[in-house]
């Protein structure tokens, strides 16, 4: 979209008029804004009109100064003439309802701003060069710059702003031609990376983890040119990198042919560095979160006497290798165990030795096991043990172990030994956990009836 940049080459040197040709640029500027920026059409049309009766007052104020020179009376009218053939113009052009279109903006853009440069270097200097020399108004204008070399002028100033700007911005800008060979470096630029501007592509100094990428993506910019973002890592001047968001845009000519790319960076490295600082922290927060989490669940599932599973574990288990029965065929078995007289231990050498003896016991049913069999405490004095891919006899025999085990342990302060009734039972398909874990207890209960110190299947073997 076309633009006007103002500059002092075009002023005339009568500072109402000069102030008033600036509004005038500021209106079309803002109409090709609106345009640019995709705006709608009453919008444009109330611009339109704002331009058009700012430039009826602008020709009237011009025109009364006009009216005060000596310039002939033929050339009034003419300036006029012009004056009114515009405002015509404006006018027609607000009455069009293609105005969007990007043809027809680009015409009626680069009408309006080539018809003000053109009037106001050549008509409107007249004036005020017959203000300047009121004799001899019409000859007065060999000390006056050609209208080719306030051109001149004006492209000069463009470029030294632009180089001026360019310098002192902390951003990092370079300019490339079609075929992507840098032409221009600021400074901001060529002090990052210490080097001047390269003869190539200039991507020997993008790290080399991210430099293919990025070669990538010039190119298709240049095949298709459009606007981008990268994020990369440039080699500084002192050999470490630091991180740069770039954004590049083409560069068209005012015939709309492709000139290159133009890009601004800027270093993010601090940016990237707290965000880094950031995620590590979130994730240590996440581990340490996690690793918590896990040692409550621990700690739901153990007895804190002995650190075997609790019966919260026991029930979590089971269930996990009911489904696995299920699955496989394999026998399931369940041990049920309880201490005989347990009561006359409290009784007889206090509490806190029953707690030991309770803690040995576990211990000891641990020591007795596959370590894929699963005791847990189920309360008090009893103990469950969950056998998995065991039939009955083998669980038969496994409990006998194990009563023989707890009947060998010895405590100091304890004289007597101690016994264990079990009872056994076999999971039958269909079962539920309460039903397989009942069988268990009524063969438990059939062992104490029978005189303790031993162990009952569910069914005779
Ligand atoms: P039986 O042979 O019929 O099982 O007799 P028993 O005395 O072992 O069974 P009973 O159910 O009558 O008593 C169990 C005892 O276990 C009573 C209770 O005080 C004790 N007990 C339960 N939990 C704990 C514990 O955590 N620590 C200690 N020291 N004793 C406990
Ligand atoms: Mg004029
Ligand atoms: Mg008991």
């Amino acid at each position: 979209m076309q633009f006007f940049y103002w500059n002092a080459s075009f002023e005339i040197g009568i500072p109402l008029i000069d102030a008033q040709h600036r509004r005038l640029v500021d209106l079309i500027n803002d109409l090709a804004t609106a345009i640019t920026e995709g705006g709608r059409l009453p919008e444009v049309g109330a611009l339109l009109q704002e331009l058009r009766d700012y430039s009826a007052k602008h020709f009237a104020d011009e025109e009364g100064i006009m009216d005060t020179t000596l310039l002939s009376e033929g050339e009034k009218a003419r300036h006029r003439r012009a004056h009114t053939g515009f405002v015509k113009k404006v006018e027609e052009i607000a009455r069009r309802d293609d105005l969007l279109s990007t043809d027809v903006s680009e015409q009626v853009l680069e009408f309006l701003i080539t018809w003000l440069v053109s009037h106001i270097l050549g008509s409107d200097r007249k004036i005020s060069r017959a203000l300047a020399s009121p004799a001899a108004p019409e000859e007065a204008g060999g000390a006056v710059p050609s209208v080719e070399q306030v051109l001149i002028n004006a492209l000069g100033e463009t470029e030294r702003r632009f180089r001026l700007i360019s310098d002192y911005t902390p951003a990092m800008i370079w300019v490339c031609d079609p075929a992507g060979s840098r032409s221009y470096v600021n400074r901001s630029w060529s002090s990052f990376v210490g080097a001047d501007a390269p003869h190539d592509d200039g991507s020997g100094h993008v790290h080399p983890e991210d430099r293919t990428a990025y070669r990538a993506r010039i190119r298709r910019l240049l095949e298709q040119p459009t606007s981008d973002e990268i994020e990369y890592r440039l080699r500084k001047a002192d050999g470490s990198h630091g991180w740069v968001l770039e954004r590049i845009l083409p560069r068209w000519d005012s015939g709309q042919v492709f000139m290159g790319l133009i890009a601004s960076a800027i270093d993010i490295t601090a940016i990237k560095k707290s965000e880094e600082i950031l995620s590590r922290a979130n994730r240590e927060l996440e581990e340490e979160v996690a690793r918590r989490t896990a040692e409550l669940e621990r700690l739901m599932l153990t007895d804190p006497l002995t650190g075997i599973g609790n019966r919260r574990r026991l029930i979590e288990h089971i269930a996990g290798a009911v489904e696995r029965a299920c699955r496989s065929g394999r026998p399931l078995t369940a041990v049920f165990l309880d201490l005989d007289h347990f009561k006359r231990v409290n009784d007889a050498y206090g509490h806190p030795i029953g707690d030991r003896l309770l803690a040995r016991v576990a211990g000891t049913l641990r020591a007795n096991l596959r370590s894929c069999d699963v005791v847990c405490r189920y309360g008090g004095e009893e103990f469950v043990v969950v056998l998995e891919e065991t039939s009955l006899l083998d669980a038969l025999r496994t409990a006998e172990r194990l009563r023989t085990a707890i009947a060998r342990i010895r405590l100091r302060e304890m004289d007597a030994a101690v016994s264990v009734s079990a009872g056994i039972a076999q999971w039958e398909p269909g079962q539920s956990i309460d039903g397989f874990l009942a069988q268990a207890d009524k063969a438990l209960y059939r062992a104490k009836a029978d005189g303790r110190d031993r162990c009952v299947a569910t069914t005779a073997l």
